[in-house]
């Protein structure tokens, strides 16, 4: 037996179960003290009407014989690629339908998205969502990161001519939060052009940009189309967390449209595509109505996020992201480290928060907040931050 021994390299993840242990430890021994969470993504709201109507007539059609659907088109049924042209026609991207191939979520897509190269030289942001990092490790591919810090405001840049033959790109960020601008994006677009680099581009997030100055695709930027590939997700805007879809665009354009081609043949080969009944609910998330609703659902969270934001502007505690993003990024006081302050906030303010270092070297002494919690609550707990990290911060 011949074992892939680039699995022997992954570091073991400790931070997600690292957190549930500290947690369940502290509520051992403090059963009556309530704690809060502001540390994890997945927590959306439940699915909305419009969505769950879609569900139920596809369940139905699926009953009936003359509705029934068996195996769909691999690149996912036209009613919903017909949806998510609509979506970037909004945004004034023109999109084929045939760029389009609906998955099972960004995740699958990003990670079985290295198949289609050769062994590669990648470049990662760092901090860092760490599928990006695993993914290229079991492939056993060449990593840089590009260091993320207060300098940069979290937004690493391209730097020098390096070649890299993969570029990742998560803007609205996770873990940051930080969102590129036009120009920002139009420098990595212009670097991945001159240096024969494609772009994986994540835009798990971009229902949460408000800004309109803000791009929320990578083909608002020009020359996008030759190197960058993009990948969605109706999981967060959408609470398909659960549910499983997201979507890939792989333009025409890039490697004269040899990149699509792979990918087709490769998803007729290894995928059968998203089940009917959810791509009914996909499509009914893209409908008027089903935008209407999710975007109420988002507002939920952005009301969340601005609570949080402001209450640390106003404690002069440094932080990215809040504004066009549901992640904050905070930086721990006075130099802690990101599991000290973690333990700091557990002990004396119950709440939980996940340490920034848990996303790679650059996120030591930061802590990313979410959004994706109850409004009270996360009131509740920001407040217990605040007081909290104040008084250690006048102590020490
Ligand atoms: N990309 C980023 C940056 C994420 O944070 C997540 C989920 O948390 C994903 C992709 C995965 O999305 P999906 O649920 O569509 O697989």
């Amino acid at each position: 037996m011949r074992l892939n021994e680039n699995y022997a390299r992954l570091n073991e993840s400790y931070l997600f179960s690292n957190i549930a242990a500290r947690v369940r430890a502290y509520k051992e021994a403090h059963p009556k003290e309530d704690v809060v969470s502001l540390g994890i993504g997945d927590v959306t709201r439940p699915l909305t009407p419009a969505v769950i109507c879609e569900m139920q007539a596809a369940a139905h059609d699926m009953a009936a014989e003359e509705t029934f659907r068996g195996y769909g088109p691999e690149q996912g049924y036209s009613f919903l690629r017909e949806g998510i042209v609509r979506h970037y026609a909004k945004k004034g991207v023109l999109l084929k339908e045939d760029e389009i191939f609906v998955g099972d979520g960004a995740k699958s897509d990003l990670g079985n998205m290295t198949e289609l190269f050769g062994r590669s030289r990648v470049l990662l942001p760092d901090p860092v969502y760490p599928a990006y990092r695993d993914v290229n490790v079991m492939a056993g591919n060449r990593i840089a990161f590009a260091a993320g810090g207060k300098r940069n405001a979290f937004k690493p840049m391209p730097q020098g001519e390096r070649r890299y033959d993969i570029i990742y790109i998560c803007s609205p960020n996770n873990p940051t939060g930080a969102v590129y601008t036009r120009e920002e994006l139009k420098a990595w677009v212009d670097y991945a052009r001159a240096t024969g680099a494609v772009i994986f581009f994540d835009a798990a997030y971009e229902a949460f940009v408000k800004n309109g100055d803000l791009p929320t695709s990578i083909y608002e930027i020009e020359g996008a189309r030759e190197c960058a590939v993009e990948f969605c997700s109706f999981s967060k805007s959408a609470g398909f967390t659960g549910v499983r879809c997201g979507w890939t665009v792989l333009p025409f354009e890039l490697a004269g449209g040899e990149l699509n081609r792979m990918w087709l043949r490769r998803q007729t080969t290894k995928f059968n595509g998203v089940s009917y009944v959810v791509q009914r609910a996909a499509a009914g998330a893209l409908g008027k109505q089903g935008e209407y609703e999710n975007r109420k659902n988002v507002e939920y969270y952005m009301t969340n996020a601005r609570v949080m934001h402001e209450a640390l502007t106003a404690a002069r505690i440094w932080h990215t992201g809040g504004v066009d993003s549901p992640y904050i990024w905070m930086q721990c006081p006075r130099g802690m480290t990101s599991w000290e302050y973690f333990d700091l906030l557990l002990e004396k303010a119950g709440v939980v928060g996940t340490p920034g270092v848990g996303f790679g070297r650059h996120g030591e002494g930061y802590f990313r907040l979410t959004a994706f919690g109850n409004a009270q609550k996360t009131a509740r707990a920001i407040t217990r931050l605040v007081e909290v990290t104040e008084e250690f911060s006048s102590r020490n």
